[in-house]
């Protein structure tokens, strides 16, 4: 019984002590958890633990802040990382120690390139091709606010109507463009006509059709489709048109006209030997400007003609139409009727005076003259009867050529009223006769004569005339004898 006591007691104390060792346990975890909660620091990260910046945006440390049992210890926390500014998850560690305790913090940042590329295509949006066509792809650019070259990243989707083009920048944002493309021709064909417009025809001769020509932007040359409709009578003096039409594929149709002008010409019928040939005569000069002006137009267009000079102007001129390879011909000094027409040593006096101003400037002697007023001219009278019968056989005596003209350009008679250099053009295109030679009287004194040289020379060559300058092979060209 006693001995039973005695184990009993024994195992009481044994249960006494573990209890003891338990609770002495828990005191110490107690401890131990006490130290870790009040003795490790803290770290507060301003701004959380997850930042979201939008590129180009850079990042910035927001701040943070340390503490342990209360007291400030910011200023012991090492920040690790780098983070560039390209897109991308960045990490950013912050590390702070309290004797052997430490606590670590990581905030992760995140660089965002939420921004689409950009695509913008060569050409329209919206094309129009040709029915029956392909369209030819005019390239297109592509711009994103991180990647640099990213075109060659373009897909393209060609469907019929139109052309899609996809592209994505490397953090996944997508852009897309379409392109409509559509079959049609709206366009008109293109007529163009021949020959100087109106068109001029003298009364009596034929009208010849000039020629045309017709383009379409998608049937391409239509020339042999035109219709030409119109007619005209030549033995009537008026307007007339000529009207010619074309439709493409698509039937747009074109139409426009020609206008022709039958004019009543007088044409003093004579010639100076080759036939279809049109000698440019300018009479009075030089002039500063205006003769300037007609040197530089038959410079440009190669054409070269001939000076009937006075005394007028500068020396200059007449040297530069000299080397320039016109003919310099003489027309009188002071081209005074009651002066040069008053004796036969007058006029042969004031020839003289002239013809020295040629050979001091040019070291040439010309032989070619014209009359004032050409050898028709009724105005000597005047002053001498009978002179004109004279001095036309007296000049081919003494080794000189003279002209007169054949056409009348009216620069110095019907035009001068209102200086019209459509007037001038007209006169000497209308006269103009391929079963002669054609001399023209012109005066480069006179500016809108100047203005009406370019046309004039047009005509004559998309007409096939040549232009010719007065030489020694050139017969005389001789109005009848008035006095
Ligand atoms: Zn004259």
């Amino acid at each position: 019984m006693l001995l039973e006591k005695i184990k009993l007691e024994k195992s009481i104390n044994k249960i006494k002590i573990i209890k003891m060792i338990v609770i002495l346990f828990l005191i110490m975890d107690m401890f131990v958890l006490f130290a870790c909660l009040f003795m490790s620091p803290q770290i507060d990260l301003k701004y959380g633990k997850e930042i979201n910046i939008k590129y180009p945006s850079k990042y910035k440390e927001p701040g943070y802040s340390a503490k342990v049992l209360g007291k400030d210890i910011s200023k012991k926390v090492l920040v690790k990382g780098k983070i560039s500014n390209n897109p991308g998850t960045y990490k950013v560690t912050y590390i702070v120690k309290n004797f052997i305790f430490k606590t670590v913090a990581i905030r992760t940042v995140n660089i965002i390139d939420d921004q689409p590329p950009k695509i913008i295509l060569k050409g329209n949006n919206n094309v129009q091709i040709c029915p029956g066509t392909k369209y030819k792809e005019e390239g297109f650019e592509v711009t994103d606010n991180y990647d640099k070259d990213i075109v060659s990243n373009v897909e393209i989707e060609n469907n019929d109507l139109e052309i899609i083009y996809r592209v994505k920048d490397s953090s996944n944002n997508k852009a897309q463009v379409i392109r409509k493309v559509i079959e049609v021709d709206n366009s008109k064909p293109e007529i163009k006509l021949n020959g100087s417009l109106p068109t001029y025809i003298s009364l009596g001769s034929k009208y010849k059709e000039p020629g045309y020509s017709a383009t379409d932007n998608c049937d391409g040359d239509l020339t042999k489709s035109v219709k030409v409709t119109g007619e005209i009578n030549s033995n009537k003096p008026g307007k007339y048109y000529i009207t010619y039409t074309v439709s493409d594929k698509s039937l747009n149709t074109q139409t426009i006209k020609r206008e022709v002008i039958v004019q009543n010409v007088r044409s003093t019928g004579f010639g100076c030997g080759l036939a279809g040939a049109i000698y440019l005569t300018f009479d009075d000069g030089p002039s500063e400007g205006s003769t300037t002006k007609i040197l530089d137009i038959l410079k440009e267009e190669g054409v070269k003609a001939t000076f009937f000079v006075t005394n007028n102007g500068p020396d200059y001129l007449i040297k530069r139409a000299y080397d320039e390879g016109h003919t310099i011909a003489l027309h009188t000094a002071t081209h005074n009727y009651s002066l040069v027409y008053a004796s036969v040593d007058n006029y042969f006096n004031d020839l003289k005076t002239v013809s020295n101003r040629v050979k001091r400037i040019t070291g040439y002697e010309s032989k070619f003259i014209r009359f004032p007023g050409g050898s028709s001219n009724i105005v000597s009278k005047k002053y001498s009867p009978g002179i004109m019968s004279t001095l036309t056989q007296e000049v081919v005596n003494r080794g000189y050529k003279y002209y007169d003209w054949n056409i009348s350009s009216e620069d110095a008679g019907r035009c001068a009223k209102e200086k019209s250099s459509s007037c001038v053009y007209n006169n000497a295109v209308l006269g103009l006769s391929k079963n002669r030679c054609n001399m023209i009287l012109l005066h480069d004194i006179k500016f809108y004569t100047a203005d009406a040289l370019r046309d004039i020379i047009k005509y004559g060559k998309s007409n096939n005339y040549i232009f010719r300058q007065i030489d020694k092979t050139t017969p005389m060209v001789k109005q009848h004898i008035n006095n």
